[in-house]
């Protein structure tokens, strides 16, 4: 999609930094950390949020979490815990209107969110 900020950073044409990315995803460094582990995990194919998702996308969105926990074992903060989090549409706080997820990590992680 021609305008969206996630799909120019996933086709390379923003620079991020990037941390990991496949056929499928690209995860990249959030340019407001809000934990000292704060990174995003973008689904290479645009779609707004979880309410656009069909069964397409059911293998990525499976692949989304098993990546995220991998990162997190990498950087340290499997345990005590992480957080993997979609805010869905601006109510929620999302911002970009391309899928994503956040991983939170590094400090202690209060419930419920704010
Ligand atoms: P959300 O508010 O849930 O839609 O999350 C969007 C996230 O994207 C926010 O945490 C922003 O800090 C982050 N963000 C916005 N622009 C960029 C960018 N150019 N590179 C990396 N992260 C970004
Ligand atoms: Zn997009």
């Amino acid at each position: 999609m021609d305008s969206c900020l996630f799909c120019k950073i996933v086709a390379g044409e923003i620079p991020a930094k990037q941390v990991y990315a496949d056929d499928d995803l690209v995860v990249i460094e959030d340019i407001n950390p809000v934990a000292p582990v704060h990174l995003l995990v973008i689904p290479r194919k645009h779609t707004v949020n979880c309410l656009d998702l069909t069964e397409d996308e059911d293998r990525v969105i499976g692949k989304v979490f098993r990546v995220a926990a991998r990162i997190a074992g990498e950087k340290g903060i499997a345990e005590p815990g992480f957080r993997v989090v979609s805010n869905n549409n601006a109510g929620a706080g999302q911002s970009v209107f391309h899928i994503h997820f956040h991983l939170l990590g590094g400090r202690n992680l209060t419930w419920p969110p704010g």
